[in-house]
């Protein structure tokens, strides 16, 4: 199958200017077909006669100029000829299209609660030519207008503006206006028996002499429509319109402000101008937790900032992916903090989001932030923790460096120059250096060109008097330059108090520091309880606590009055861990300790999350004894804390007793499940939390298939359907095993439901170790068979990690079979043996800090 390249993408650009397309599509057959009926209207003037145009449809004519033309399509490309050169002409392409179930190209979903049905589409990065024949890369910007026939009843939004006329047989035409400039990742269309909720209009301007009125929509599927918390989407909409406004200097340009939640999504949230689609997670019908609501708002402030970065101006190819996701990731971030509620963001990104850029970073697969993307299927894989949230840091470290004014005033800079464009690394980096006065080469070459974190310490000596007499900044791995914050901490009482923040630069190996005066005092040393390297997350580096700090954020970091200060400690110890350097017990338990006395909620869900993971480095025979003093810890805290806590700590207590032998608890989950309160534990309310549950005991074989459907009986919602593919899968049954392993392997599953059979089939308490042979046996096939979506499923939630060193034949087979088939795959896909890369440095970490903490 043809996979676009960089090359062809370059030669196409350089060769046509495309100024218009006209896309019509008839979804009226929706409910009954499999393909829909699509014509693209393309006007453009080439320099070559030969001209190859992105289609994975049925084509059933070309013409140009209204003439029927020959050509050759391979089902992802049409190739033409002899086209007439340099002029002005219109090539048309009448094409069937498929309705997905994978998530990517027209994706379509029956709920299965009321027989509604819903449509929307997701390109990025190149799947648009899934819906419509087009150029689809993303330096081609044409205008384009969109014609959909739907049912009467239906509703349909684009990235224009519509109106709409009747026609027979009960179908509607919708007609949206000509949209600005356009890649076609970003173009759009949503259909179906949306709810609405309008959330009347926004008006501003940017001093650009421009005005927006903005329509302001919110759609869902009805089922869900009494879980749209509209106030709070609403008011962090508006929030990040006027900051966006007030910083960017360029009017919104996109006509509306649609945001969608759409069902079975592949990712959190997509930037269609106008037409934003959101993953329908972030509604919940148990009223979504504060932490979750921080995150949704997080997700539509980056949202937001993608309407200038990236639609507005947009990297030219996907080496500059960062040019988009940084900024957005970035953005979304300081929005949320300093324009909503929300004002723990930064607290958050910093134990959270870093981690994930942290591990990514550490991979031998790691690239840098500008990185090198010969074709699409590199270009999906980078959409990773580097691309959005070392990029996101690096860029926050620029703010520190060159100034906040200075960073703004050069991103106006960008805008007002490359609107409607598409841009490179050096136009960013020439509108911030024209701005801050600040030559940035060094800075791009330490930061963009570079891969792997940095590690940060501080080292102190004391003379025998107890002073202190040094305090010395260390960079190890790559010295780069960074501006950061550094704070000295001593008891007082039960507090910890700060005694100075200094902010010092450093771009070598190591910087004296100052010593605070009221440490080079006799017994000075003894003071100086705790030294945070990094306080306030200025930079990205993986910082280190020296044992003395480490003894005193283990026992006191909840007495610290700053959040932010709280997450960054979490985070260098919670690396600690991962490096082997801090007994996972020890985190373990402070974090068990600390967690309830946590007041930012974002900070407390990552310390659940980093329980769960720190397990994972503990062999079996000493997990075993942690799980039942995880368990008791999260049953006590369940009791005493609220709604939205004890929903989360009912996750990982099911995760820990999922893993375990521990059958203490067994009858309670039981009661749990049906809705009952359980002995030793307090009734979460909820669905989703009743569904958690079950899963669980599927897995653990306690519930068997027939109570599984009784309970998606009572309530039969598409949510639930999804909930029930997961426990099904999980029940340790081998005729039910090899069902779900056929399903699997069928390719008619649709996205989700893939993934819950895969995490099913990985989750069961099933003794029989066929699975891991059965996954890697199909592992090249699948990933040729099926779509880049399904195939990222398979191996993010196939891939079977559960390996215990106290069953090391077990263990050894699971790394021997991955490293042997990257043997013997030598001429895989390189987004596929990536993949497979990361997933045995995972098991090879997990399993030598198995064999370390024995
Ligand atoms: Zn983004």
């Amino acid at each position: 199958m043809y996979v676009l390249t960089r090359e062809d993408a370059r030669q196409r650009s350089a060769s046509i200017k495309v100024r218009h397309i006209d896309v019509s599509l008839d979804l009226s057959g929706a409910t009954r077909e499999s393909h829909f009926p699509v014509c693209s209207h393309m006007t453009l003037v080439t320099a070559t006669p030969d001209l190859f145009i992105d289609c994975a449809g049925i084509v059933q004519q070309v013409s140009v100029n209204g003439i029927a033309v020959p050509y050759t399509h391979d089902g992802e490309r049409i190739d033409l000829h002899e086209l007439p050169t340099d002029q002005e002409i219109t090539i048309s392409v009448d094409a069937q299209c498929r309705y997905s179930t994978t998530g990517e190209g027209l994706h379509r979903y029956r709920d299965p609660e009321d027989g509604r049905y819903y449509l929307y589409t997701q390109f990025e990065p190149e799947d648009a030519h899934r819906a419509w024949p087009c150029f689809d890369q993303p330096d081609i910007k044409p205008q384009w207008t969109f014609h959909v026939i739907a049912p009467s009843f239906w509703v349909v939004t684009s990235n224009g503006v519509a109106t709409t006329t009747d026609l027979e047989e009960s179908n509607t035409r919708w007609d949206f206006s000509t949209t600005p400039p356009l890649s076609s990742y970003i173009t759009a269309v949503v259909a179906g028996q949306w709810a609405i909720v309008d959330g009347g209009t926004w008006e501003g301007s940017a001093g650009d002499g421009a005005s927006a009125c903005l329509d302001l929509r919110l759609m869902c599927r009805q089922a869900l429509a009494e879980a749209m918390d509209s106030d709070d989407i609403l008011a962090v909409t508006r929030a990040g319109l006027d900051h966006y406004h007030a910083h960017y200097g360029y009017t919104y340009p996109w006509g509306s402000y649609d945001q969608i939640f759409v069902p079975e999504y592949n990712l959190g949230a997509m930037e269609n101008p106008g037409c934003v689609t959101f993953t329908e997670s972030y509604l919940s019908r148990d009223t979504p937790s504060f932490a979750l609501r921080q995150k949704r708002a997080n997700t539509i402030l980056h949202e937001m900032c993608h309407m200038w970065f990236g639609d507005l101006v947009t990297p030219a190819w996907w080496d500059n992916l960062w040019l988009k996701e940084s900024f957005a990731e970035n953005q979304g971030t300081t929005t949320a903090a300093e324009a909503t509620v929300y004002t723990g963001e930064w607290a958050s990104f910093a134990i959270g989001r870093k981690a994930w850029a942290y591990a990514q970073d550490q991979y031998p697969t790691t690239h840098p932030i500008v990185a090198d993307i010969p074709d699409i299927p590199a270009a999906t894989n980078n959409f990773d923790g580097i691309t959005y949230a070392k990029g996101a840091s690096v860029l926050k470290q620029l703010v520190a460096w060159v100034g906040e004014d200075a960073f703004y005033q050069g991103v106006r800079l960008y805008f007002q120059r490359h609107a409607n464009g598409a841009t490179s690394l050096d136009d960013l980096l020439t509108a911030l250096e024209e701005a801050s006065g600040y030559d940035l080469a060094s800075w791009k070459d330490a930061w963009l060109l570079t891969t792997g974190p940095s590690k940060l310490s501080v080292r102190t000596t004391s003379d025998e008097d107890g002073k202190v007499t040094s305090l010395t900044l260390l960079q190890e791995g790559l010295a780069r330059p960074h501006c950061l914050n550094i704070s000295y901490w001593t008891s007082r009482g039960d507090a910890l108090q700060c005694i100075s923040k200094d902010r010092v630069r450093i771009e070598g190996r190591d910087l004296l520091l100052s010593v605070p005066e009221e440490f080079s005092v006799p017994g000075g040393a003894d003071m100086l309880q705790l030294i945070v390297v990094n306080d306030d997350d200025l930079t990205y580096a993986i910082g280190t606590l020296d044992e003395r700090s480490t003894q005193t954020a283990l026992s006191r970091v909840s007495r610290i009055e700053e959040t932010i200060t709280r997450a960054v400690i979490w985070s260098h110890l919670f690396a600690a861990v991962r490096e082997g350097e801090l007994d996972p017990r020890r985190y373990i338990d402070a974090a068990l300790t600390h967690m309830t006395a946590e007041k930012e909620d974002a900070i407390f869900e990552r310390l659940l999350a980093t329980i769960a993971q720190s397990r994972t480095f503990l062999p079996g025979h000493v997990r075993g004894e942690y799980d039942s003093k995880i368990l008791q810890a999260i049953a006590q805290a369940m009791r005493a804390t609220s709604l939205d806590r004890s929903r989360s700590l009912l996750h990982l207590f099911v995760d820990v007793w999922s893993a375990g032998a521990d059958t203490s608890y067994s009858d309670s989950l039981v009661a749990l499940a049906r809705g009952e309160e359980g002995e030793l534990l307090p009734l979460i309310a909820g669905e989703e939390s009743a569904w958690v549950v079950r899963c669980a005991l599927a897995a653990r074989g306690l519930v068997d298939e027939k109570q599984l459907d009784a309970w998606l009986d009572e309530s039969p919602t598409g949510e639930n359907k999804t909930r029930w593919v997961r426990a099904r899968s999980s029940i340790p049954n081998a005729s039910i095993r090899e069902a779900v392993w056929k399903e699997v392997l069928s390719l008619e599953l649709s996205n989700h439901h893939l993934s819950a059979s895969l995490q099913g089939l990985n989750a069961s308490s099933w003794e029989g170790k066929e699975y891991t042979d059965h996954f890697f046996a199909e592992l090249s096939s699948f990933w040729e068979r099926a779509s880049m979506g399904l195939g990222l499923r398979y191996i993010n939630a196939g891939f079977p990690m559960n390996l215990d060193s106290d069953r090391p034949d077990e263990a050894e087979h699971l790394l021997a079979l991955t490293r042997q088939w990257l043997t013997d795959n030598e001429s895989a896909a390189a987004a596929l043996a990536r993949l497979v890369t990361e997933k045995l440095d995972d098991c090879e970490r997990a399993f030598a800090r198995q064999k370390q903490w024995q």
